[in-house]
């Protein structure tokens, strides 16, 4: 799949409309979306909708400098765990941070900014959205 979003609020509808979609699923551990792409490229804003879908209220931003926050979730889901690896070196860094335990839970969904930093420790089901820059107001958004 493949989609072009003219502005920050299409980006934010797209993932709005895949946070419905999954909240359906139910699955035998963490639902993982890694998130690729350049500084820009509108990952978290697509989180800003997806969780919006998810019934967070509060306005997900960056943790550029906590690695990671959590929001409660709404039952039969726990927790959302919003990721960002931006100052990561090396995916083992993600293991001190409890990162088996959370991907194990059924209850939690789990999405990743900069995942590419991080690919060795994504488990097998993750689902990959890429993010490109086209220009100023135009970006890609590709699921694997
Ligand atoms: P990232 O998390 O990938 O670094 P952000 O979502 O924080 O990116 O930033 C994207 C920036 O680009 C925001 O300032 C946003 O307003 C702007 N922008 C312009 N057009 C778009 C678009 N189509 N989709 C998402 N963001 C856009
Ligand atoms: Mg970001």
């Amino acid at each position: 799949m493949e989609i072009l979003t003219e502005n920050s609020k299409e980006t934010k509808k797209a993932g709005l409309t895949l946070a419905k979609k999954i909240k359906q699923t139910i699955a035998e551990k963490a639902l993982v979306i890694a998130l690729e792409g350049e500084l820009g490229a509108g990952k978290t804003t697509f989180l800003q909708g997806f969780s919006q879908g998810l019934g967070i209220r509060e306005k997900v931003l960056s943790p550029t400098f906590v690695v990671f926050r959590k929001y409660a979730l709404s039952s039969p889901w726990q927790a959302f765990y919003h990721f960002d690896c931006y100052r990561i070196q090396e995916a083992k860094e993600l293991l001190t941070l409890g990162w088996e335990e959370i991907i194990a839970n059924p209850k939690n969904i789990v999405a990743v900014e900069w995942a590419e930093r991080v690919s060795q420790v994504l488990p097998e089901e993750t689902i990959t959205l890429k993010f490109t820059f086209i220009n100023e107001t135009t970006r890609k958004i590709e699921a694997f």
